[in-house]
C-alpha cells in the first residue's frame, strides 16, 4: 500500500469496505497504522442476493480476522439519482465517479457522526479502480464534511495479490464483476 496523505498514526479512522477481498488486505494495511473501523456501505450492489453475499463474506472476514466493523443499508434510491443519466458510461467513467463519491460521501457523514476524525476506502486494492479518481473525490468530500481524507493506492506493493491470497487462504467468497447491474453483462 502505498498512503499519500499526511494523517497521524493512530488517527481514528472509519475506512469504507466495498467488499471482504479488498478489505482482507486494505484493513490489516490501514491498522498498522491508524486505529480502523470497518463501514461496509454499498447500495450499487445488484440482486439482492449478491449484496447479502458480499455483506456475509464481510462478517464472515471480521469473524476470522476480527475488527470493528458498522454495517449500514438502504441508500439504494439515492444511488439511482446519483447515477440516473450515466447508465451507458463504461467502467471507470463517469458513473463509476458518481457511485464512488455516493459511497465515500456516506462514509465521511458517518465519520463525523462517529465523532471519528478521517476516513478512508479499500476501494483502490482492485487494479480496476482508478486510483486518481478515487483519491480525488475522496479529497472533495473531506473539504465538504470537514473530516480528513486518508488518501492511498493500495495496490502498490502488490496489495491485489496479496489479497487474493488472504481470501484464498481464509475461503472467502470472492466476486466476479464490480457490484452494479451496469457491471453483470
Ligand atoms: S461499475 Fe462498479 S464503481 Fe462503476 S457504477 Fe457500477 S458498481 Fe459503481
Amino acid at each position: 500500500m502505498k498512503l499519500l496523505a499526511d494523517v497521524p498514526h493512530g488517527t481514528k479512522v472509519l475506512l469504507h469496505i466495498c467488499c471482504a477481498p479488498d478489505a482482507s488486505y486494505g484493513v490489516p494495511a490501514m491498522r498498522e497504522r491508524f486505529d480502523v473501523t470497518g463501514f461496509f456501505y454499498n447500495p450499487n450492489i445488484h440482486p439482492g442476493e449478491e449484496f447479502r453475499k458480499r455483506a456475509l463474506a464481510t462478517l464472515e472476514l471480521r469473524e476470522k480476522s476480527p475488527f470493528p466493523l458498522v454495517m449500514e443499508s438502504g441508500g439504494e434510491q439515492a444511488w439511482e439519482e446519483a447515477v440516473r443519466g450515466l447508465e451507458g458510461e463504461p467502467e471507470r467513467g463517469r458513473r463509476c465517479e458518481a457511485c464512488i463519491r455516493l459511497r465515500l460521501r456516506e462514509t465521511a457523514r458517518k465519520a463525523a457522526e462517529l465523532g471519528m476524525p478521517a476516513f478512508g476506502t479499500v476501494l483502490t486494492v482492485s487494479p480496476k479502480k482508478d486510483a486518481a479518481m478515487v483519491n480525488r473525490v475522496g479529497r472533495e468530500e473531506e473539504e465538504r464534511a470537514g473530516v480528513r481524507f486518508v488518501a492511498a493506492d493500495m495496490k502498490k506493493g502488490d496489495g491485489y495479490l496479496r489479497s487474493v491470497r488472504i481470501t484464498r487462504e481464509l475461503g472467502i467468497y470472492r466476486q466476479r464483476y464490480c457490484g452494479c447491474r451496469f457491471s453483470l453483462t
